[in-house]
């Protein structure tokens, strides 16, 4: 079993394998999009199966695989599919925009994938469109439908902002009635790629919380899985359950079991720290695997305590970073 200095057990791994997508959500990245990378500056799909391979022998054995948007870089089924096939890897899932998911799910299920992600701010089409400045509400939302009636757990993640999508909130909270879903309202976060600045928000997860249990009085509130991102809920009877995930106010760090690798092969073990160490660079100096296992345990040994600390010493302004360069 794989340990921070501060106890908690690594197990997972989010994985990003582009910074590119074909949204443009407002809270993610600038209209005209970010300073996306050139191939050569990706890990190739061999170095990401030679760290997920070596990072399997230390510990981890849950791999999210996310971006940018996933199923925009080619071939990212039959890589997934040798994922799957990594001795130690128990469970892959992936977090997806879900404009091009439908034809996708037969191969998913093929492959055992038990969860999928799907990320969706909003159930109103012109809503959606202002949020993330695309037309592909209705892909979305067949993305959505065929999800469920595929028996994947499905998962929505929704960015809870004021003058956007506070209407969903009592919507998205109602689809959890009859359908068994998962919907998780998001802090907003900083990390967005310089398109706006950043203030402080003003729906924190009590806000959140409190307007939920206004329409729904007697919301029940579940036992949330150890190292559950999400704070969780059920309205009673319903068929799915609601999650709030204190992103921002990061009440989670103290269980924190995620790692992060971004597009260009750094590691992140926090969220809110501003600059990773590169594997792509180091593992292009032509290093073994054994000098790549004991850099990333080193790396483990000095993990900040939770994002405040990490925030405080990468002193950077985070709205410049953007989730689709980090990997959310
Ligand atoms: N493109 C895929 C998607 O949207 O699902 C995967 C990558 S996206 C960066 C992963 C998650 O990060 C999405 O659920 C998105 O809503 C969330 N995200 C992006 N920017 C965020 C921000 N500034 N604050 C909170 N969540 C954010
Ligand atoms: Fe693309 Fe996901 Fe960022 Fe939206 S949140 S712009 S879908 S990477």
């Amino acid at each position: 079993m794989l340990y921070d200095n501060h106890g908690r057990q690594l197990r997972y791994l989010r994985l990003a394998v582009t910074d590119r997508c074909n949204l443009r959500c407002f809270y993610c990245m600038p209209e005209e999009g970010l300073n996306f990378s050139k191939r050569s500056q990706l890990l190739s799909y061999e170095e990401l199966h030679r760290l997920v391979s070596i990072l399997s022998e230390l510990g981890i054995s849950k791999v999210r695989i996310t971006g940018g948007e996933p199923f925009v870089r080619k071939d990212i089924i039959p890589f997934m599919e040798q994922l799957t096939k990594i001795e130690g890897i128990e469970a892959l899932s992936i977090t997806t925009n879900g404009t091009d998911l439908v034809r996708h799910i037969p191969a998913l299920k093929a492959m055992g994938i038990r969860s999928v992600n799907l990320s969706l701010d909003s159930l109103n089409k012109n809503r959606f469109h202002k949020i993330t400045r695309r037309d592909e509400f209705e892909e979305v939302m067949n993305s959505y439908q065929a999800l469920i009636g595929s028996g994947i757990t499905t998962k929505i993640n929704a960015v809870v902002m004021e003058e956007h999508n506070l209407e969903d909130i009592y919507l998205m909270c109602e689809l959890t009635q009859n359908d068994p879903v998962s919907v998780r309202f998001i802090e907003e976060m900083p990390f967005n790629g310089g398109s706006k600045g950043y203030t402080p928000i003003k729906w924190n997860k009590g806000r959140i919380l409190q307007h939920i249990k206004e329409a729904f009085p007697n919301l029940v509130k579940l036992e949330d899985e150890e190292s559950s991102t999400s704070i969780n809920y059920k309205i009673p009877g319903a068929k799915g359950a609601i999650g709030i995930i204190p992103a921002y106010t990061r009440t989670i760090c103290g269980s924190c079991d995620r790692i992060r690798l971004t597009p260009k092969g750094e590691l992140m073990t926090c969220l809110y720290q501003a600059k990773g160490f590169s594997f792509r660079d180091f593992m292009r100096e032509g290093v073994s695997d054994q000098e790549i296992k004991n850099q990333f345990l080193k790396l483990f040994a000095n993990r900040a305590k939770d994002g405040f600390e990490a925030e405080a010493i990468s002193n950077k302004n985070g709205s410049l970073q953007s989730m689709a360069t980090i990997g959310g």
